[in-house]
């Protein structure tokens, strides 16, 4: 049983200026880099003598979305210092931009052992919404850039706003990959549509230090994360496109 975080940037001002996207959906998202070093404290302390991995062995794993510059300035620096390894998604038309990782420090992170995966090249906000062409061109340009860049074939992708759907996987299998990450809070793995697909558990920037070892320890504290996905799941439906502008707001008034 394995526990895969999903987070996105860690944020060290003295560091990064900017990293990965803006705007309040995107912020709730980014951790403090004393949080980051409490939760991977946390998690090394809870789980003496394992480091994150995909296998069926290991407690957790970690996951990284966007391709934010945090990657390569602050969290691979971090995961370093234990000698953990992570799995980066990267959004093939960000590369090199702004606040975003370059093709020379994502050619680093693979020589210094992470895996590199693909967040498709636009990041759309509703993939499973975008025309079946479109998804399977999102999925293949952007899987066969990273292969390119990295001289080796990259076959693993995190779905963008995490909702995957049967065209999203279909997809994604006719581009070649053959697992999938979604944001469903699941330790459960499964096949379908011809790719493999693993949930993950988000890592918020208020979730408190131990938050993630009571992820990885405990059932209750996966089962209330399920049931508010969930419950979010139901307002995405219910809204549709207006979804990401409704959760924007919210999320303002909230902060
Ligand atoms: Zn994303």
């Amino acid at each position: 049983m394995t526990v895969v975080f999903m987070h996105h940037d860690v944020i060290d001002a003295s560091k990064v200026r900017r990293s990965g996207f803006y705007g309040a959906g995107a912020e709730v998202y980014k951790v403090t880099l004393d949080r980051f070093r409490e939760q991977i404290a946390g998690l090394a302390a809870a789980f003496p003598g394992k480091a994150p991995k995909l296998d069926a062995g290991a407690p957790f794993a970690l996951t990284f979305d966007d391709g934010g510059a945090s990657a390569t300035e602050v969290v691979a620096e971090v995961l370093a210092e234990r000698g953990w390894y992570a799995h980066f998604f990267v959004v093939t038309g960000l590369l090199g931009m702004p606040g975003f990782v370059s093709v020379s420090g994502l050619r680093a992170l693979v020589a210094s052992g992470h895996t590199i995966g693909t967040h498709t090249v636009t990041h759309p906000h509703r993939l499973q919404a975008l025309p079946y062409a479109r998804i399977v061109r999102e999925w293949q340009d952007s899987r066969e850039r990273l292969s390119d860049l990295l001289g080796q074939p990259v076959d693993c992708g995190s779905v963008p706003g995490g909702c995957c759907s049967r065209a999203v996987r279909r997809a994604a299998a006719q581009a070649g990959l053959s697992l999938l990450f979604t944001s469903e809070p699941t330790i459960r793995r499964y096949e379908s549509d011809g790719v493999g697909v693993c949930g993950r558990f988000a890592v918020w920037g208020r979730d408190p230090a131990e938050g993630a070892v009571r992820l990885a320890e405990r059932a209750y504290a996966r089962r209330m994360r399920a049931l508010r996905w969930q419950a979010l799941g139901v307002a995405k439906n219910a809204l549709g496109p207006a979804y990401p502008a409704v959760r924007e707001g919210l999320l303002r008034l909230r902060a």
